[in-house]
């Protein structure tokens, strides 16, 4: 099956529901990769809604050349096919800049020229999280001579003229409540990187809304950027999908798979064996008398139906 293949008209998708896998082509997928493919197939599927993929290849120097293809030949080969074209990132930096433009309009954005070291050394009682210094909001109020180097979202500006409290409140459909203080938590965070580049959160808000994505399924890594994310979707006036992350794959050192720590490519010979961790890794059981992959998919897809999507189809409850 190529990855362009369409489904038959039987199993068309509902209106209500888009769904996305969004992976960043800096190396093949690998375990944990698979497993936000596959769930956020069987939530889509689950509700009768659609499934895209979005390549997110903004952070140029970390992808690899030819790796959007192979993924995209890895989803196949697992018979995870996107509904409708798939959309590359990196063709997408006027719809950025035009983000960028309406924030600093509005006088939300502001221009940055502090160095990683300065950041650092502001901070003398540095809150370090995740390895990175909250910014403490030194350019807020201007740059005080330094050139700009980044853009940043005034987060105080926003939830003050937006009247929105200073904890961003969201529900997971696994984890529940969430909550983040994004002013204490991580500061004025980053809208287009120093080098130019454009920075994931805004990326990945704009083109959300761009692909009309109603519900977000990835893993739970990625849990801790959703506050940000539904700030600046206020920011933007855009909507705010609903979240679910799912349990993370660890490695046999305990720690997140990812492709910086070294996680291998999946081994997709043969495919089904690769399905099956995933769906472990998200609580599914696997059958060994089921050996064919659409018969795997669709026993899971009807569990999960069960658990996330018991009113599905969406668009009719
Ligand atoms: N591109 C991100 C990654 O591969 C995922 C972004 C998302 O799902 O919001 O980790």
């Amino acid at each position: 099956m190529g990855w362009e293949g369409n489904r038959p008209e039987s199993e068309q998708a509902g209106p209500g529901y888009i769904g996305r896998f969004a992976p960043s082509p800096t190396g093949l997928l690998h375990a944990g990769s698979l497993v936000a493919a596959l769930a956020s197939w069987l939530d889509a599927r689950a509700h009768q809604g659609q499934w895209r993929v979005r390549l997110e290849d903004v952070d140029t120097p970390r992808c690899v050349p030819g790796a959007d293809l192979a993924i995209m030949q890895q989803l196949a080969l697992c018979h995870l096919v996107p509904d409708g074209p798939v959309l590359w990132q990196s063709q997408r930096g006027d719809a950025y800049q035009a983000a960028l433009e309406t924030l600093i309009v509005k006088g939300w954005a502001y221009p940055c020229g502090c160095s990683r070291k300065d950041i650092e050394s502001a901070q003398a009682r540095s809150v370090l999280r995740h390895q990175v210094a909250v910014y403490p909001g030194t350019c807020r109020s201007g740059l005080q001579g330094k050139p700009a180097r980044a853009w940043r979202l005034n987060v105080q500006a926003v939830q003050a003229e937006l009247r929105l409290p200073p904890i961003t409140e969201w529900h997971d459909r696994r984890l529940g409540r969430q909550a983040q203080n994004v002013l204490e938590t991580v500061g004025d965070f980053v809208l287009r990187r120093a080098d130019g580049l454009w920075a994931y959160q805004l990326a990945v808000v704009v083109d959300d809304a761009a692909q009309g994505i109603s519900h977000v399924v990835r893993g739970e890594d990625l849990a801790d950027n959703t506050a940000r994310q539904i700030l600046l979707q206020k920011a933007l006036d855009l909507p705010t999908p609903q979240y679910l992350h799912t349990a993370l794959v660890l490695g046999a050192n305990g720690e997140k798979l990812s492709k910086q720590n070294g996680a291998q490519a999946l081994d997709l010979h043969p495919p089904l064996h690769a399905l099956r961790q995933a769906a472990l890794a998200v609580d599914l059981p696997v059958r060994a008398e089921v050996t064919d992959i659409d018969a795997s998919l669709a026993h899971w897809t009807a569990i999960w139906r069960a658990q996330y999507a018991p009113r599905a189809p969406f668009f009719k409850a």
